[in-house]
């Protein structure tokens, strides 16, 4: 049909009863809920390079979508989703503000004509070219993923709650270090994804080169289903080719891009045959492509007498979405763009609506519960075996049965907290993904992480920075929780009927726990010092709400020297978390230089040891006892029960501590009735948080060179008798297991020294050609790294090597001259050919102590003339040599001489 936009049926069905209105500042409006519909509802991230266009990409999403009036520059610092004023200032997108949009908007759709220019080309102007929208209202939830390498962990948080994804490319620099490693993120959480090359107004654009890169890179194969459009071939980007529709749009130059020109494929043939004929060939190759991993579009493809071009859109776009659902996602489709030039949004918004999935069509959401593993449906519909505790008649010794928990029926929503933002207007915002049922206003909330209850006093729905109140989030939608305590990313939420607030619902429903994701050890730290004494409670309150918001951070206190230090990820992860502490929250303190986080592991043994206390602490009198060992980890000392119902073994970082506990069960049950149960104030899991408590005090401060401990193995020896007394305190027991253990720590250092420890990390670095050698010689020779790969051949990720690189063995190899591409306008030009000859960029992947890659960026870009990149993720840590760690101890003595 001709000039008209999209190719769905052309119907539009407002949300019945709503009547949204944005407000600004204050959550105050109560207004009904969007569509429950799941089937209309996306839930997206936009992953990218840092640079790729993502904040641009979005801000012309909200703009055209109504959700903006006006379109925000990034290079001002004026848009929405960058909100934060660190973000703003470094122009960088760190917080994953998640936003609420409908696309297509809610309005009729308005017919347009073809309007042809004397040149030829169809001219864009005025109120008739205004796009229609030709189908039903989706809800968008997009949630904006960070670009920064060092914010790994924020990407692997966004991307577990994402139903599907967009992936930005920069069109001249191709695919690079970033998307790759987020895009085989995306793999393990199997996030069906689409591609978008952007900036293809830019001279040097170049979307052949970058589609064949997503398919050697990416390990798939391109389904391009856009083409870009540069006049005469050759000259600016003016337009896109739709190849699932047939047909051109064309934007005004200049214009907000609001207006689109449709020209339909015969028309085309009058103003651009090349162009026209570009399109066909690419609707010939998308056929074929698809054909070979969906049986309905050969069907198609034979029902339409083998006619690549007579097939209609709908069902390309039926395949295609097939496609890109299927898990491994071998399919991959690319759109193309100009987003600053306002080219190529809404289709690529259609893309998102057409291609992407609902939450329904995702894989079951993986849960924890007790000691089990499995999925929420699974545990919902019975089908999780459940262990049970079971008493005897004598009410002490008790058994493990299994069957289904009857509690899990009581389960009314569970939703996870994925980002919490202390948001200076409104206060601590927690960001949560509704898995199950819902989450309704002034509902008691159970956190299954803290084993806290807390009430959820205001809902909202987020429009970038304005904010609607809801009375519910129900499930498969994202929404804000205001007003919540204690909270934190990451954090499971639970609604449960019939319980009791105080002790939250019964066992195993308590230990629930969405898709729990590991932090990654942090590797710089910095000390802060409260500028005052009155400042304290200030500072550290500030520190907690921090770490509210991003658990990759941490916060240990030296108990020698009293300082407190910040640690995390990276030199720009620790300086975002600093600015943020002194300038968004206003804490008035000073901090350190940020140094690496080196750890140090002793080789040697302790004897066992074995400390008291017995003393007033804050005015009552407090007794414990703890006997304790240290070795090094991997080497047996002290005699290790091998009957583990009697001993509870916990790993603590890189360490192991194993609590043997001869005359107790795992449950704190006597194992013989003339023992005495232990005293009610201490239950047994009090009993192990207060161990694990003084263990990991012992561990933040390693004996000889004052470096967290690493790689040891703790032993406590715990029998009540002695250990435990009326007296004693969850305080006094860690206070003396620390000591208890700080003593073996020492004894273990004194007889055999320790080592230091060093993170090693993986870097993964671009570079053209022309300078590949020099790169190479400087990391391995100057820096004392190790290439592991050129080119991404046998690299793999640290994240998760095994599982990842098992994920990418289903992905097949692509060869590179089979994949359909459009002429670049610079291919037949000289300086085309020089571009093509020197600008290709070679990646590098290898092992190298962070030490040496601190700074290593501006040394990168002047080997490279300004061009290099590299991302890194901390690949291990590794014990040095003596003559390195010599080095390393003179180099910090110098530093503090
Ligand atoms: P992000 O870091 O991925 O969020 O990228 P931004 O959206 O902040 O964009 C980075 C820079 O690229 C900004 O200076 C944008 O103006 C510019 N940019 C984004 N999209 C385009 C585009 O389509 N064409 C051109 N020429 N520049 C773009």
């Amino acid at each position: 049909m001709q000039g008209v936009w999209a190719w769905r049926a052309c119907y539009l069905r407002p949300y019945a009863g709503v009547s949204r209105r944005l407000i600004s500042g204050s959550a105050r409006l109560r207004t009904p809920q969007p569509p429950g519909n799941l089937r209309r509802t996306r839930n997206i991230g936009i992953i990218a390079h840092i640079d790729a266009g993502k904040t641009t990409t979005t801000e012309r999403m909200l703009y055209y979508s109504g959700y903006t009036r006006r379109i925000g520059d990034v290079d001002e610092g004026s848009t929405v989703t960058d909100f934060l004023p660190a973000e703003r200032a470094r122009g960088i997108t760190i917080q994953s503000a998640a936003i609420t949009f409908h696309w297509p908007p809610s309005q009729d759709p308005s017919n347009i004509k073809p309007n042809i220019t004397s040149s030829g080309i169809p001219s864009v102007s005025g109120s008739s070219v205004i796009a229609p929208r030709s189908a039903i209202s989706h809800n968008i939830n997009l949630i904006d993923t960070p670009g920064h390498a060092d914010f790994t962990f924020e990407v692997l948080r966004s991307l577990r709650i994402l139903d599907g994804a967009v992936c930005i490319l920069d069109g001249v620099a191709g695919v690079e270090a970033q998307t790759e490693k987020v895009w085989t993120q995306a793999d393990h959480y199997k996030i069906p994804r689409i591609v978008y090359v952007n900036k293809l107004d830019r001279d040097g654009a170049a979307f052949a080169m970058t589609v064949k890169e997503v398919g050697v890179r990416l390990h798939g194969w391109p389904a391009v289903c856009q083409i870009p459009w540069w006049k005469n071939g050759k000259g600016r980007l003016i337009g896109v080719g739709d190849i699932v529709g047939l047909r051109g749009f064309l934007w005004e130059e200049g214009g907000d891009g609001k207006a689109v020109r449709v020209v339909n494929l015969e028309e085309l043939e009058e103003i651009d045959q090349a162009f026209a004929a570009e399109i066909k060939k690419a609707r010939t190759a998308l056929v074929e492509v698809l054909s070979e991993y969906d049986d309905v579009m050969v069907e198609n493809f034979l029902e339409h007498d083998e006619n690549h071009t007579a097939i209609p859109g709908i069902q390309i776009t039926a395949a295609l979405r097939r496609c890109v659902l299927q898990s491994p996602q071998i399919i991959i489709p690319v759109f193309a763009g100009a987003s600053f030039r306002n080219i190529g949004v809404q289709p690529l918004l259609d893309a998102v609506v057409d291609l992407l999935p609902s939450p329904e069509e995702r894989p079951d959401t993986e849960i924890s519960i007790g000691d089990r593993r499995g999925t929420l449906r699974e545990l919902l519909t019975g089908k999780l075996a459940m262990p049970q505790l079971s008493t005897d008649a004598d009410g002490r010794h008790k058994k493990v049965a299994k069957h289904h928990a009857p509690s899990i029926q009581n389960l009314q929503g569970c939703a996870l907290a994925f980002k919490v933002v202390n948001d200076p207007k409104r206060g601590v915002l927690v960001y949560v993904r509704v898995y199950s049922g819902s989450i309704e206003k002034s509902i008691s909330l159970f956190n299954t992480n803290l084993n806290v209850a807390e009430k959820a006093p205001c809902l909202l729905k987020m429009y970038a920075s304005d904010a609607v109140e809801v009375d519910s989030i129900p499930t498969g939608q994202i929404g804000v929780i205001v007003g919540l305590k204690y909270a934190r990313t990451g954090d499971t939420l639970i609604s449960y009927s019939g319980a009791n607030p105080k002790t939250g619902p019964p066992a195993p429903l308590n230990t629930l726990q969405l898709r729990p994701i590991a932090v990654p050890p942090p590797v710089f730290f910095t000390s802060v010092e409260p500028n005052s004494l009155s400042e304290e409670k200030r500072v550290l309150d500030s520190l907690s709400l921090l770490l509210r918001e991003d658990p990759s951070l941490q916060v240990s206190v030296d108990n020698e020297s009293g300082q407190t230090h910040l640690a995390g990820m990276g030199e720009l992860h620790l300086e975002i978390a600093r600015d943020r502490l002194l300038e968004d929250f206003k804490a008035k303190a000073t901090t350190g230089k940020i140094e690496i986080s080196y750890r140090e592991a002793i080789t040697t043994p302790s004897e066992l040891f074995t400390k008291e206390l017995g003393r007033d602490v804050a005015g009552k009198y407090a007794r414990a006892s703890c006997t304790a060992s240290v070795s090094p980890l991997g080497e047996t000392t002290s005699q290790v029960h091998a009957d583990n119902q009697h001993q509870t073994t916990l790993p603590m970082g890189s360490n192991k501590l194993i609590i043997h506990h001869p005359t107790i069960t795992k449950a704190g049950l006597p194992i013989t009735s003339d023992q005495p149960p232990l005293p009610p104030h201490l239950p047994f899991s009090a009993i192990i948080s207060a161990l694990q408590a003084g263990v990991s005090a012992a561990l933040a401060r390693g004996p000889q060179h004052g470096f967290a401990v690493q790689e040891a193995q703790l032993d406590i020896h715990f029998d009540p008798s002695s250990h435990v007394f009326a007296e004693t305190t969850s305080a006094a027991l860690s206070t003396v297991t620390r000591q208890a253990i700080q003593a073996a720590l020492k004894d273990a250092a004194e007889k055999g020294g320790s080592v230091l420890v060093e993170p090693v990390m993986l870097a993964t670095i671009s570079a053209n050609e022309s300078s590949l050698g020099s790169v190479v010689h400087d990391i391995s020779s100057a820096r004392g790294g190790q290439v592991v790969s050129l080119d991404g051949d046998g690299a793999i990720d640290s994240d998760s090597a095994s599982s990842i690189s098992q994920d990418q063995d289903d992905l097949p190899i692509v060869n590179a001259d089979r994949i359909y591409t459009p002429p670049d306008p610079f291919q037949n030009s000289s300086a085309g050919q020089e571009y093509a000859a020197t600008d290709r960029q070679r990646q590098i992947t290898a092992r190298v102590p962070l030490k040496e890659m601190v700074g290593y960026l501006n040394h990168l870009r002047s080997l490279t003339g300004g061009r290099g990149t590299f991302v890194m993720t901390v690949d291990g840590f590794e014990r040095m040599s003596s003559h390195r760690q010599k080095e390393v101890l003179n180099e910090m003595r110098g530093e503090v001489v």
